[in-house]
């Protein structure tokens, strides 16, 4: 395809935090950005161009994108799929709505994880109560999980025996669900890939996550993996792209075992919260490999220039009163970095931002988050 260059408008479906930093990198990059979002105040609204303040499926919004922009992507896999296949039979659309589509959908997501000849944790899809019936000790102890909406641990379920799975699953409203068994993690690392084509691809480094109550919490680049495994990390995560003809940026999610072996967990067809950490410590970072996947360019270089905390800032850390975490000593660091998503309203559980610091070794750099987390 003839490639897209600025100063062209480029048109995402969402305004949180991820539309905030696509719109960022577009207009750095020179683009124009249009954002659908039925949220007056919306994170990306400050950075757009046009802000539609509309439903995501509102015909007439969706045909301004269609008209007006010369390309569209996604901040989040929950968007209406329908709404993508309408607009890609006028203007480019990236990734498309059958990959949205597989990734938004637990069980058609793991099925094609396999059918990529990769692991998934071993899972039973239940698409109704019937499914239940069997024996279950396969995948107990276990979670259960929606196949679709679940986002941050939501919608899952812990479950040690055959009779609270079906008493999980009734109290889910009977709505479809996969049973997971739970598997001993050694630790939980994730790969973001850019694709444009076949020969177009790369991946960022591997990043190590921990997560707290189901939310990721700490991002830690490089991972403290071996070499050959997190080569093999990257390969997985490209090997899936391709089964997929993925095309934008894909976030994949691994759990490492005891033995170092990796099973897939999930995928996110967008940039990812794991990967934040691209902003402060790589050439290129994962929102411009959005706006060039989008665009139809070349991948850029995604060399690791340092190693990399990031931590996120959830609303827990907001004061009752609504007023924010003391931030001096976080911004009078020089090797620490802000950035703020410009939410007025604290949650808890909320991303309302994250921090990086850069140095030379990891292990100083986690002691360093940990230190900074407690000012403020
Ligand atoms: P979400 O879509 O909410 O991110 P995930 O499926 O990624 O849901 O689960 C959230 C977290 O729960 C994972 O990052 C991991 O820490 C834990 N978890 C999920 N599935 C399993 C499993 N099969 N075994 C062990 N831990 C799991
Ligand atoms: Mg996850």
């Amino acid at each position: 395809m003839t490639p897209i260059l600025p100063p062209a408008m480029l048109g995402i479906l969402g305004g949180g935090q991820l539309g905030r930093m696509f719109a960022i990198a577009a207009r750095t990059l020179g683009y124009r950005v249009t954002v659908l979002d039925p949220d007056a105040r919306a994170p990306a609204a400050a950075f757009a161009d046009v802000h539609l303040c509309r439903a995501y499926d509102d015909r007439d919004a969706l045909k301004t994108l269609a008209d007006t922009c010369a390309a569209v992507t996604t901040e989040f896999e929950n968007v209406n799929a329908d709404s993508m296949r309408w607009l890609a039979q006028t203007i480019r659309v990236s990734p498309s709505a059958d990959c949205v589509a597989i990734a938004q959908d637990r069980i058609a997501e793991k099925s094609w994880i396999r059918r990529a000849g990769l692991d998934t944790a071993p899972y039973l899809a239940i698409e109704s109560v019937e499914e239940l019936a069997c024996d279950l000790s396969p995948w107990l102890p276990g979670i259960l999980k929606t196949s679709r909406l679940g986002y941050d641990g939501k919608g899952q379920v812990r479950v040690d025996t055959p009779e609270a799975a079906r008493a999980a699953y009734a109290n889910l409203g009977g709505q479809a669900c996969v049973l997971e068994k739970r598997l001993p993690l050694q630790r939980e690392i994730s790969v973001i890939v850019t694709r444009v084509s076949d020969a177009l691809v790369n991946s960022f480094p591997v990043s190590e996550n921990e997560h707290v109550d189901g939310i990721l919490e700490l991002s830690i680049v490089p991972a403290r993996i071996g070499d050959a495994l997190a080569a093999r990390a990257r390969e997985m995560a490209i090997r899936l792209a391709h089964e997929l003809d993925y095309v934008g940026v894909l976030a994949v999610e691994f759990f490492v075992l005891d033995d170092d072996s990796l099973v897939i967990n999930e995928i996110a067809p967008r940039p990812h919260n794991s990967g934040h950490y691209t902003l402060d410590a790589c050439n290129t970072d994962q929102f411009q490999q959005q706006v060039r996947a989008l665009c139809g360019l070349a991948p850029g270089r995604a060399d690791l220039l340092t190693p990399v905390v990031m931590a996120n800032l959830l609303g827990d850390r907001w004061k009752a009163d609504g007023s924010a975490p003391y931030w001096a000593v976080l911004m009078d660091t020089p090797n620490a970095k802000l950035h703020l998503y410009g939410k007025d309203t604290a949650r808890k559980g909320r991303k309302m931002g994250h921090f990086t610091v850069v140095g030379s070794d990891v292990d100083n750099l986690i002691e360093q988050t940990r230190a900074l987390q407690e000012t403020l």
